[in-house]
């Protein structure tokens, strides 16, 4: 399904995993291979490699290392992703920056029934998505072997419902989804221990490594132009 970061990764809770394709490209940037190879998602320690694969409109995060590792399971991969600007494209995200919390919410309100555009990872949990239908297709629904969490800081009484009916439309329902309302990510990524967990905003990435979580860094959106601004999922 994936290969390069990833690959290393899974490995550590799936030994067996094969890892069949590779390339060496003598130092040249393999990013112009990975639609030829179907590519999923794209990890790299190097963020301006991820930049050019999310140019690409390949799934691609830029992967810090946790000093502290939480342990997680052996028997199931479970992958945990931010919502805006991860899943769903920066459009509120923007609305947060030019107006704030009153008019992110009244934009939200105001357009509750108009889904959200995709963010650069929406297809790799729909990737996801497919390898969970062949394991419930086999009885393995309550046992699935993958497990995926949106960790977002919409609140679930407003501005969450946007992002629940987006998903339904999809046809991308993550198996839990949890709605912080501003409250720090770190300590429930701690208490979900994904394999890995996605977020445009390193704020969070630092966060979840801290707390022992393997974070990777999606360097999309808004977030990246004024990093150190009030956002959205800090300003609540
Ligand atoms: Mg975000």
């Amino acid at each position: 399904m994936t290969h390069m970061g990833l690959s290393s990764c899974v490995s550590l809770c799936l030994p067996d995993l094969f890892i069949e394709r590779f390339c060496m490209t003598g130092g040249s940037s393999p990013i112009g291979y990975l639609k030829a190879w179907q590519t999923n998602l794209y990890l790299s320690a190097d963020a301006e490699k991820v930049r050019e694969a999310l140019s690409e409109g390949i799934a691609a995060a830029t992967m810090f290392m946790s000093n502290k590792l939480t342990e997680v399971s052996q028997t199931q991969l479970r992958v945990a992703f931010d919502g805006d600007a991860v899943l769903f494209s920066d459009e509120s995200e923007r609305i947060f920056k030019a107006q704030g919390l009153d008019g992110f919410f009244q934009h939200e309100r105001d357009n509750e029934d108009i889904l959200l555009d995709r963010g650069p990872l929406k297809d790799f949990l729909a990737s996801l998505g497919k390898l969970q239908k062949k394991f419930y297709a086999k009885g393995h629904r309550l046992d699935c072997p993958i497990r995926t969490y949106l960790v977002t800081a919409r609140s679930a009484a407003s501005s969450g419902i946007r992002a629940l009916k987006t998903l339904r439309a999809w046809g991308l329902e993550t198996d839990e989804a949890l709605f912080l309302a501003g409250a720090p990510k770190g300590p429930m990524l701690e208490k979900i221990r994904p394999h890995i967990y996605f977020d445009d905003q390193m704020f969070h990435v630092e966060g979840a490594a801290e707390m022992g979580t393997v974070a990777a860094h999606v360097p999309y959106g808004i977030a990246q132009k004024h990093p150190h601004k009030k956002s959205l999922n800090t300003g609540k």
